[in-house]
């Protein structure tokens, strides 16, 4: 089977501290942090396990609560995993904060990273100095922000200051109903061609997803829930493996409104706008 894994361990901890955020300046104590490193580590040994099995080709996407990078097991698995030859992709969601001497290790061609800038956190110069460290390797990443009004400016900074084939990507702001006018999308449309994709909640309820049929939200302990919304587990990843949990399954929310998920919905039909960087959104299509 090609599947998607997306993973997330224990971890609920970030060293920056975004006002509306959950796991802003949380620190997890010393169990928690053992338990999510023996769950990333427990995790990669499973892929390595299928890879000497034989049968599937894997493409992993590290969605932490938190920041994972600032930890040395996240970026080990990074690295083990991109040179994994069944291992398609091997991409994680960071606000980029860490050092990044240890991505010359990593497989260019399997490794990408979503990056996501939060400019009351960090200057967009040391922002942008790390991008470039990503850039001049070669490897592939993502840029982008939630489309706040308030944060326009330093959005359109940076995009400005990007290289021109660094693909930046905007996220609605969907807390408040017409929060955007006419204007405000136009000048996101301009910074992320795509935006309009995002701006949409899409009716999903009764809908195909690739959810649980190749694709798989898998928890530190492995249990795999229906999608990032839908939270039935549908198995085990340890116990079940991939071929017993792979199923099916129309949609049961009444909408998906998260790029994690509607990227999987059939219909929209995303592969043509993202091709082989669906996972860590990067647009081949501008
Ligand atoms: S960088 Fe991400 S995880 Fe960290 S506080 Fe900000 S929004 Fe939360
Ligand atoms: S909410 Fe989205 S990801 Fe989840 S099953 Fe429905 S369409 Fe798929």
């Amino acid at each position: 089977m090609k599947a998607k894994i997306y993973f997330r361990g224990s971890l609920t901890s970030c060293n920056y501290d975004c006002p509306y955020c959950p796991f802003s300046k949380n620190r997890d104590s010393a169990e928690t942090l053992a338990k999510d490193r023996a769950q990333i580590e427990a995790f990669v040994e499973w892929v390595r396990e299928q890879g000497e099995i034989g049968e599937h080709s894997l493409s992993v996407f590290f969605n932490p609560y938190g920041e994972g990078l600032t930890h040395r097991w996240y970026r080990t698995a990074m690295t083990e995993l991109s040179h994994m030859k069944h291992v398609k992709k091997v991409a994680i969601q960071t606000n980029l904060s860490g050092r990044l001497d240890w991505t010359s290790e990593l497989n260019r061609d399997k490794a990408a990273f979503w990056v996501t800038y939060h400019p009351g956190q960090v200057s967009e110069e040391k922002f942008l100095q790390q991008c470039n460290k990503l850039y001049e390797q070669g490897i592939a990443f993502s840029v982008g922000s939630v489309g706040l009004i308030r944060a326009f400016e330093p959005l359109l900074s940076l995009r400005e200051a990007l290289p021109k084939d660094v693909y930046m990507w905007v996220n609605a702001y969907k807390d408040r109903a017409n929060y955007y006018s006419a204007a405000d999308i136009a000048l996101l449309q301009s910074i992320d061609p795509h935006f309009h994709i995002n701006a949409v909640d899409y009716d999903s309820r009764g809908k195909s997803c690739d959810a649980g049929y190749n694709v798989f939200y898998v928890q530190g302990d492995g249990r795999v829930k229906r999608c990032y919304k839908d939270r039935q587990v549908i198995g085990n990843l340890y116990r079940d493996g991939l071929d017993a949990l792979s199923k099916r399954r129309p949609c049961r929310m009444n909408c998906c409104d998260c790029y994690i998920g509607y990227i999987h919905m059939p219909e929209l039909k995303l592969e043509n706008v993202y091709g082989d960087h669906l996972l860590e959104r990067i647009a081949v299509t501008r």
